[in-house]
């Protein structure tokens, strides 16, 4: 990578510059001049993603820079968001959270309010990578990545968090459900950059779960992930539900049938085995190396139903409390 602004690589001793690269010693190393670009304001960054087609915006570039060096189009120009305050920063006003689009998960993790509220969008913040990949990588990134396997998008959602969105026009709220469209694919308009996440208090008796599979015990990606979220009255029967899965379609995917079977009901007996049978049928998973269709869905349904068991544990202990 470049240094700031538009300098070019200077020759020297055992370095020439050529056309494609840098030849070094005899070696053609291949290296193609990026400019980095590190503002200080959203209304910067917006300018700088705008001023050339092939501009990013990155945080971790725990995403970006594995599919640059896997031969994805390298960017002229990175524009770095974490030296923006707002976008790395935590806080809570009132009854709302709001969460900077770059905020490293690490952080995320670390933070009493959050763990307090959301532990299952925290546990699934926690699922990412390794504690290196953790001091790097963002909510902002993991959703506009927007892989079908990302681990905090289905918390997001049950969440329902909202995405805080600027660009060229200014700024717009969506609900984080509508960012990801498809496998790479988002709703942002070009020259649109998300900058931070809201999240309201969960009311009374309400807690989220989040639960994964991957075929091996570390760093790597999910068979299918599993979000919950259930609020519960003072009898112990669920008032509201939300259950959201990822890596088992091309996006996230609520379960509305799944929820209806809940309300009303304690969560346990017929209505865990409803929300297993309407998880699974819910999915049109891929079937690859990592499994089945048939493992997938199957997976799917046992997962949704375990999340939904631990949200409840925990909405029931914490009672009256919102
Ligand atoms: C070893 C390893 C293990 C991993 N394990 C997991 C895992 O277990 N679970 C999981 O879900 N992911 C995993 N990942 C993927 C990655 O770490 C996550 O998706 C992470 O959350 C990406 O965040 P980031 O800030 O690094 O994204 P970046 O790489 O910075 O960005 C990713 C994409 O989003 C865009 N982008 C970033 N920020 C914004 C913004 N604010 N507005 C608009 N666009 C933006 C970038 O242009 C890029 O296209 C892993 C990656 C590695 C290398």
């Amino acid at each position: 990578m470049g240094t700031s602004g538009s300098k070019p690589l200077a020759a020297g001793p055992g370095v020439e510059l050529t056309a494609g690269g840098v030849s070094a010693m005899g070696y053609d190393l291949m290296l193609s001049v990026m400019r980095y670009a590190s503002p200080t304001t959203v209304a910067e960054a917006v300018d700088l993603l705008g001023s050339e087609a092939d501009a990013r915006v990155y945080a971790g570039a725990t995403d970006l820079i594995p599919q640059i060096r896997a031969g994805r189009p390298e960017p002229t120009v990175m524009v770095d968001l974490k030296r923006i305050e707002r976008l790395c920063a935590i806080s809570a006003n009132g009854s709302t959270y709001t969460v900077g689009a770059a905020t490293p998960t690490a952080d995320i993790c670390a933070d009493p309010g959050l763990v307090a509220a959301f532990p299952g969008l925290v546990e699934a913040s926690g699922l990412i990578g390794s504690d290196q990949i953790q001091s790097r990588s963002s909510w902002g990134g993991n959703l506009a990545n927007a892989s079908p396997a990302a681990d905090t998008p289905p918390s997001l959602i049950v969440n329902e968090a909202r995405a805080v969105i600027a660009g060229p026009g200014g700024e717009r709220t969506v609900a984080a459900a509508e960012v990801a469209t498809g496998p790479g694919q988002t709703s942002l308009a070009p020259g649109e950059i998300l900058v931070e996440f809201e999240l309201d208090q969960p009311p009374a008796r309400t807690a989220d779960a989040y639960l994964r599979l991957i075929p091996r015990t570390e760093m790597d990606i999910a068979v299918v992930g599993a979000a919950a979220r259930v609020t519960l009255d003072a009898d112990g029967n669920v008032t509201a539900a939300a259950i959201a899965l990822g890596a088992v379609a091309p996006t996230v995917v609520r379960v509305p049938e799944a929820e209806a079977a809940l309300i009303g009901n304690q969560p346990s007996g017929d209505a865990l085995a409803a929300v297993e049978a309407a998880a699974a049928a819910a999915t049109t998973p891929i079937d690859d190396k990592r499994g089945t269709v048939a493992y997938r869905r199957q997976v799917a349904g046992v997962l949704a139903r375990r999340a939904v068991t631990i949200a409840a544990e925990r909405a029931r202990e914490r009672g009256g409390q919102s």
